[in-house]
């Protein structure tokens, strides 16, 4: 690994970014320009996005399954608002079996089509509902402006498609997955504050009748959409004839929803927690909370070797993922470098002086603080470390975030500027209109990212572009 410093945060937040990612070992760039890969590092941060998003998935009533990869064309082409908004980003195989294929086949952009034309055959009455089913799988956008993690061609999401009898019950599941499954472990667990609204209409999904997402804000001042849960109305429905007969004999269409996590939360994770020293996770999503280091000449100090193994089996046993770094061809120092760049919450150093003490010396990567703790206190005081960063970078990011939201903007002018110099989010009021919301984004290159649902809406205020009455508040902001 490099020693040579970072590029600061403030200096070049893109360079920042792209440097950390590659020496923390979360992924590269492959031959495909913007498919990247993702080594072992980042993919086990991924991984335990996965198991919490999974594990409250399933706890909210949803089973997984598995829907293949291709989509027939023509079965893609069905519903007019998905293909128009998704058709730049589809890639087609044309030719499979060593000739040209009768159809061609879409790689998915997102299954609601396939989904949608299977659960034809599934609902029949409406005993058959609701249908709360999800899959874990990729999907390939044609990205025209990729980056690491946060817009690629090919991504790993899991993707939530819902059917119901009622309208109230598809809102409800929307809101329960934006709120229950979502919010919980983008802030519970990644520490990522965020910001909950509606889409306005151009930012919807195609097809949806209202988008719900989750923003957050990034380091440099700019937003991410972390997930979005649709409420898609009966027009899925309709439009791939999925009809039950209802309870009074008559014949519905059901109301359905859709969901989407991705692995852009792990970029989303280093632009809210890293510093100009590299990577800071929370613990609930690192791969290793505490890594130790003993500190010893090859196998020369065998006790050492020893209380490092007894200390990692405590911990073990306390349910913290340690790992015991004693690979013989590195310096300390490298190691303690290695840990700060890849954000391991806990590095615990133990050499003969400490031994000799009864203690090791804990070094906290959120804060740089270090502190010398008994060997017997270890586990323990740890497993309290662990929980107090967890709830400072949640803490910090939610400082920052308040920071950076201008909540009165002082007038249209002060507002595009606050936005074009990507001072984070200015909330105002809209009027609704396209055209307010066209202005802002020609002025400013930023968009509305949500109509939040979480604050008060002014009941007289202005649209901070033309001045009529305001519909209600928006958050302006930069995106990635
Ligand atoms: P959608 O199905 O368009 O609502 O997408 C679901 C979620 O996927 C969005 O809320 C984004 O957070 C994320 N996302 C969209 N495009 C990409 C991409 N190219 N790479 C990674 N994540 C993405």
């Amino acid at each position: 690994m490099s020693s040579a410093p970072l590029p600061r945060q403030s200096d070049d937040f893109p360079a920042w970014y792209g440097e950390v990612v590659r020496r923390a070992g979360l992924a590269e760039s492959s031959a495909i320009r913007g498919a990247m890969i993702i080594k072992p590092y980042g993919y086990a941060i991924w991984e335990a996005i996965q198991r919490e998003l999974d594990d409250r998935i399933k706890a909210t009533g949803h089973e997984n399954l598995y829907f293949p990869l291709l989509v027939p064309a023509s079965v893609l082409a069905r519903e007019g608002d998905l293909i128009e908004g998704f058709a730049p980003e589809v890639a087609v195989v044309t030719a499979a079996g060593g000739k040209e294929l009768e159809e061609p086949l879409a790689v998915r952009p997102t299954s609601e089509a396939l989904i949608w034309s299977t659960y034809a055959r599934w609902v029949q009455s409406y005993r058959d509902l609701p249908l709360l089913y999800n899959q874990w799988a990729n999907v390939v956008r044609w990205e025209l402006r990729p980056r690491l993690f946060l817009r690629t061609t090919e991504f790993l999401w899991q993707e939530g498609h819902t059917a119901h009898e009622t309208e109230a019950e598809a809102l409800a599941e929307t809101l329960t997955i934006l709120h229950d499954v979502y919010a919980d472990t983008i802030e519970q667990v990644l520490a990522i504050p965020v910001l909950r609204g509606r889409k306005s209409e151009s930012e919807r999904f195609p097809g949806a009748v209202d988008t719900y997402t989750l923003e957050a804000l990034m380091r440099d001042g700019r937003a991410l959409q972390a997930a979005t849960a649709h409420y898609l109305g009966q027009g899925f429905a309709r439009t791939f004839g999925v009809r039950y007969t209802g309870r009074d004999g008559r014949p519905e269409h059901p109301y359905a929803t859709s969901w989407g996590a991705t692995t852009r939360l792990v970029g989303g994770v280093v632009m809210t927690h890293g510093d100009d020293r590299g990577l800071r996770l929370p613990p609930r999503v690192a791969p290793h909370q505490v890594v130790i280091v003993p500190i010893a000449r090859g196998d020369e100090d065998a006790e050492v070797h020893e209380a490092a193994a007894a200390v990692a089996g405590e911990l073990r046993s306390a349910g913290v993922r340690v790992r015991v770094d004693d690979r013989p061809g590195h310096r300390p120092g490298f190691k303690f470098h290695e840990c700060e760049v890849k954000g391991v919450p806990l590095r615990v150093e133990l050499g003969r002086r400490d031994l000799a003490a009864g203690t090791v010396t804990v070094a906290r990567r959120d804060r740089g603080e270090k502190e010398a703790i008994r060997l017997a206190d270890v586990p323990a005081r740890a497993a309290a470390m662990l929980d107090d960063i967890q709830a400072s970078l949640l803490r910090e990011a939610r400082d920052e975030q308040r920071r950076r939201t201008l909540r009165d903007p002082g007038g249209y002018d002060a507002m595009v500027g606050y936005l074009r110099d990507a001072g984070g989010f200015a909330a105002a009021g809209w009027c609704g209109r396209r055209d307010c919301e066209a202005r802002v984004k020609d002025d400013s290159s930023a968009t509305i990212r949500c109509l939040p649902l979480d604050w008060e809406h002014p009941s007289a205020g202005a649209c901070i572009c033309c001045g009529r009455a305001a519909a209600g508040e928006a958050v302006w902001a930069q995106a990635y």
